[in-house]
């Protein structure tokens, strides 16, 4: 019961016209009623509303939902009940397949509520042996009060507006050079939280998995303790509240809330900036946090000091625990990122094809994923097979508003020529001087005007690694500061490959 499909390519697939179609919709609204009297509303919410019906024959119903995690979680605790469902609407008895429809994630990415109860069960595997069934005690921001603390709390955490993504688990997270110093800080963060680095500081552009990494670790704390009080949301989240809590004038309710969790996540601080109030209340909130060796985690698209008009205090507290940065995936990262995530979506990618997206969108996982997706759903729905030129057809306004960008061939084409060396020296082991400063004025010129990581810089210049490179980045940065001529020449280098980058 787990292959996986796309909505449109599987009601494509039904030889009918849109009549078929209704015809689905309406049987599912059937269902629906069916399943509804079986299990609690807020379960029902969770789990059934977004769902859809993608297939119905005499033998068979497809139901279609939105996520892997759904899917396992409907065919291990909702297997009776839509098998009752489905006999008493039809009068006999069907088998029900679950398969994952990409699209329904898409169109309910907005709707937080039940993704959030998810989410926060999806961090809690433990307690699925004895939760079977009921998975949305998680939901409880609609139960009574009181019912219990750790209920309590994790409707708090729902009840922001940003709710924990299912699929944000460290699990699903592709590791790479450029993250990979991240990755483990948040692991080791996430193990003991309020002890190995408070606070926790994530900077980076955007589509690299800050957030992706904030919600992983939400998952994990979770995971070993399932009473952790955490709180997630939006920097955005956290002003809103504070301003509505200064209108309604129940600024010490807000105070209570964020000043007595055990964990405080908040995601995109740099939306602090120019928020006076908001960054009083919230060195207030921080301080009282982490005297009580409360974690905090932050994330913004920049280091602490690049916020702008950021209070110097908070410049200083945000930097007090372990400030990392994530960069943009090097090429390796980009073929196994869009390999995963083209499996997650039932696929395989080929392999030329997933080089050539690889190779075209380069500082973005964000925009590898979109790529997967589309490329997906467009193959499903035509049935074209995946191939480079059909990736070109689907993705060309990709391909095309890119900036082109120079390569390392451009490069390697100006510094041979002009040193009179060879590629091969340049790759070669001789360390000889009329070698090395070719060398590394290229791998300066890669590193400025390249996106590639330093270990992709060292692995053109013969696998060196990236203390190498970085010091002979650094040793060019120098020679240029301190010589006049060279200068020149880099500059000039520089000029001609931008010129050439268009
Ligand atoms: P940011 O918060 O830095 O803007 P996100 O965390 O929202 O970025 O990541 C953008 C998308 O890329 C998300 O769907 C996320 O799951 C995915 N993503 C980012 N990094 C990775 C990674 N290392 N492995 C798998 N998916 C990733
Ligand atoms: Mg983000």
């Amino acid at each position: 019961m787990t292959s996986s499909g796309s909505a449109a390519a599987l009601l494509a697939a039904e030889p009918g016209p849109p009549a078929a179609v209704r015809a689905l919709e309406t049987l599912w609204r059937d269902l629906q009623l069916a399943i509804r009297s079986r299990v609690e509303a807020i379960q029902f919410a969770t789990w059934f509303q977004r769902a859809t019906l993608v297939h119905a024959d005499e033998a068979v119903l497809r139901v279609g939902v939105q996520n892997e995690f759904t899917r396992d979680w409907l065919d291990r605790y909702y297997a009776e009940p839509l098998a009752l469902a489905a006999r008493e609407t039809l009068g006999s008895a069907r088998t029900i397949e679950v398969v994952v429809v990409p699209e329904l994630a898409l169109a309910g990415a907005r709707r937080l509520t039940d993704e959030s109860a998810r989410g926060t069960r999806r961090a809690d595997p433990g307690s699925s042996a004895d939760g079977a069934g009921e998975p949305d005690a998680a939901a409880s921001q609609e139960s009574p009060p009181g019912t219990s603390a750790a209920d309590g709390w994790r409707g708090l955490g729902l009840a922001a507006e940003l709710g924990l993504n299912p699929k944000y688990t460290f699990d699903n997270f592709v590791v790479g050079p450029c993250n990979r110093f991240a990755h483990a800080a948040a692991m080791g963060a996430a193990e003991q939280p309020g002890r190995a680095y408070n606070p926790f500081f994530l900077h980076g552009s955007v589509g690299l998995g800050k957030t992706h990494l904030l919600q992983s670790m939400c998952f994990a704390i979770l995971a070993r303790n399932p009473k952790a009080r955490i709180l997630y949301l939006s920097c955005e989240t956290f002003v809103n509240h504070f301003i509505n809590a200064l209108e309604n004038g129940d600024i010490q309710e807000f105070r209570n809330k964020y000043r007595s969790v055990d964990v405080l996540v908040v995601d995109d601080i740099q939306v602090l900036a120019n928020k006076e109030r908001t960054q009083e209340e919230f060195f207030h909130t921080f301080n009282t946090l982490h005297q009580q060796g409360k974690q905090i985690v932050l994330s913004s698209d920049g280091p602490p000091k690049d916020i702008p008009t950021l209070q110097e205090r908070l410049v200083s507290r945000f930097k007090w625990g372990l400030v990392t940065e994530m960069e943009p995936p090097c090429y390796e990262t980009r073929m196994a990122i869009l390999k995963r995530k083209s499996r997650e979506r039932g696929r395989e990618l080929p392999d030329d094809v997933a080089a050539l997206l690889a190779e075209r969108i380069e500082s973005n996982i964000r925009e590898l994923e979109g790529a997967v997706t589309r490329l997906l759903g467009f193959a499903n729905v035509s049935g074209s097979p995946l191939t480079c030129d059909f990736a070109r057809g689907v993705l060309r306004d990709l391909f095309t508003s890119r900036r082109q960008q120079p390569a390392m061939g451009d490069i390697l084409a100006l510094v041979t020529a002009h040193y009179d060396v060879k590629l091969s020296e340049l790759q070669g082991k001789r360390r000889t001087a009329a070698i090395v400063l070719p060398r590394q004025v290229a791998m300066y010129l890669a590193r400025k005007i390249t996106r590639h990581s330093l270990e992709e810089i060292g692995a053109y210049f013969g696998g060196r690694d990236h203390s190498t490179v970085l010091y002979g980045i650094e040793k060019v940065e120098n020679l240029r500061a301190s010589d006049a001529s060279m200068r020149e020449l880099v500059d000039d280098f520089l000029a001609k490959l931008q010129v050439r980058a268009g």
